[in-house]
């Protein structure tokens, strides 16, 4: 990361996080940025100064949608334009870890962009934020978490044990990885080893990371949120992983308090952190919590100003396996707005258990082949999506989601077919029945309700 680069690093991350530091760099830009170090000493020319102060503000302002006048064109500014290429390129390499020929099964492949295109459609907010995706296999090497953030959106269990890297237990770590990458393909190396976990609660974390990187030639992403807590740890993990890994956000640190973000801003070298993103989550920052987990807990508490705080969207990024190796369980779980019926914004559809590599080879089969779905099952009752709203026109119905929609046309027994399923869950075949459609009316039938399957606007239950 170049030095442009990082000083808008810097001075975003401030900026989100606290708001004396935005405010002070609203109204005295140049000496906030002078004071943080961020800004060149006073021997450069004046006019230079100033025209950087001017650009690292209105980047910050542009990656934080504030509000107000700016002068600079987006495309003058060398700040904003370099952060916006190397965001970019990360982006590209996370995408090519989830690209068509990285899934050894195509109905997999289908299945998984179906799940993306209807999360998009349930929420106008995931449209906005490419970077979302979903992964097919999560692993956690410990149960439960030590850290108890009281907005995690996961509503994460307290840390009992974890993991431990025993020659028994590093032998089923590898031949699961072997066996996840040979059915899943690629694809199987692209989630992380950690969801409802703090990764460093493990003891033993980074000889299992180190394993998943040769079995699999990926470096999962970690997220901590105790980085200050062991930080010689975490510096000879970074060491280990190498500089290419840590710029492609192999690791990156969640920010709980302002006080944390100041430690950890004193404990590491700028040098040490210009690769690693730190996540605002303390109360103050700008960033907002999931109204899911715990979120809905510490919603209730914020009362009012707790009010433009949360954003219902789930932030569960598996559509597929969890695989959680101290209780050697593996859940099948689909990403779901939260809501009563799925508070920690996921379904989880399936639970099964192992004991050894064979028991998980053939649960992860029989999981991915029961419930990861491309086309629509004819004897599972339908129904429509929570979000989808029926409009009916003169010659067609339409089918809305969170801002999007489509139409398809009335014909046929379309129109009574959509008002059973309205009604109550109901299967293809019980529709075909009830509307004593023939071979014809039924595939065309089939068609237009695999069409809204494909889309989100009908689920299975
Ligand atoms: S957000 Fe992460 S670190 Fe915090 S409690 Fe949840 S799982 Fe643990």
């Amino acid at each position: 990361m170049n030095t442009d680069i990082s000083s808008l690093k810097y001075c975003l991350e401030n900026y989100v996080a606290d708001p004396s530091f935005r405010s002070r760099m609203q109204t005295r830009p140049q000496e906030t940025l002078q004071e943080h170090g961020i800004l060149p000493d006073t021997q450069t020319p004046r006019e230079d100064v100033s025209s950087d102060t001017e650009m690292l503000l209105e980047a910050c302002c542009r990656l934080c949608r504030c509000s107000g006048e700016l002068r600079i064109p987006e495309e003058q500014n060398r700040y904003l334009l370099e952060f916006r290429a190397h965001q970019q390129e990360i982006m590209r390499e996370y995408e090519r870890r989830i690209a068509d020929d990285a899934y050894a099964d195509r109905r997999l492949l289908l299945w998984s962009r179906q799940v993306r295109r209807r999360c998009r459609m349930e929420n106008r907010q995931f449209r906005r934020r490419d970077a979302i995706q979903y992964y097919p296999l999560f692993f956690e090497l410990s149960d439960g978490c030590s850290v108890q953030c009281p907005f995690c959106g996961v509503d994460a269990p307290l840390w009992k044990s974890d993991f431990a890297y025993t020659p028994e237990n590093a032998g089923l770590w590898r031949e699961i990885l072997q066996i996840s990458v040979r059915y899943l393909g690629r694809v199987a190396g692209a989630g992380a080893c950690y969801m409802a976990t703090e990764p460093f609660d493990n003891p033993d974390y980074e000889r299992f990371i180190y394993d998943f990187r040769a079995v699999t030639g990926l470096v999962p992403q970690t997220t901590t949120a105790v980085a200050d807590r062991c930080p010689e740890r975490i510096r000879a993990f970074m060491e280990e992983l190498g500089p290419d890994a840590v710029r492609n956000a192999a690791l990156r640190f969640s920010i709980r308090s302002l006080s944390q973000l100041r430690r950890i801003q004193e404990i590491y070298r700028p040098e040490e952190l210009k690769d690693i993103e730190l996540l605002a989550n303390n109360p103050e920052s700008l960033n907002q919590y999931s109204l899911s987990g715990k979120g809905i807990r510490l919603r209730a508490r914020m009362g009012e100003k707790g009010r433009d705080k949360f954003l219902r969207y789930g932030i569960c990024c598996t559509a597929g396996l969890r695989v959680n190796m101290v209780r050697k369980t593996m859940e099948f779980l689909e990403p779901e707005l939260p809501s009563e019926m799925f508070p920690n914004g996921y379904r989880i559809r399936e639970t099964r258990t192992f004991t050894d590599a064979k028991e998980f080879e053939t649960g992860m089969r029989r999981l991915f082949e029961t419930w990861a779905l491309p086309e629509l099952p004819e004897d599972a009752p339908l129904q429509f999506n929570g979000v989808c709203r029926i409009v009916e026109k003169e010659t067609c119905i339409e089918f809305w989601g969170d801002g999007v929609g489509c139409s398809l046309a009335k014909d046929g027994g379309f129109r009574e077919a959509i008002r059973l399923v309205s009604e109550e869950p109901t299967t293809l075949t019980q529709l075909y029945r009830a509307l004593s459609a023939g071979e014809g009316d039924a595939l065309r039938l089939w068609q237009k309700f695999q069409y809204l399957y494909e889309r989100g606007y009908v689920r299975w239950a």
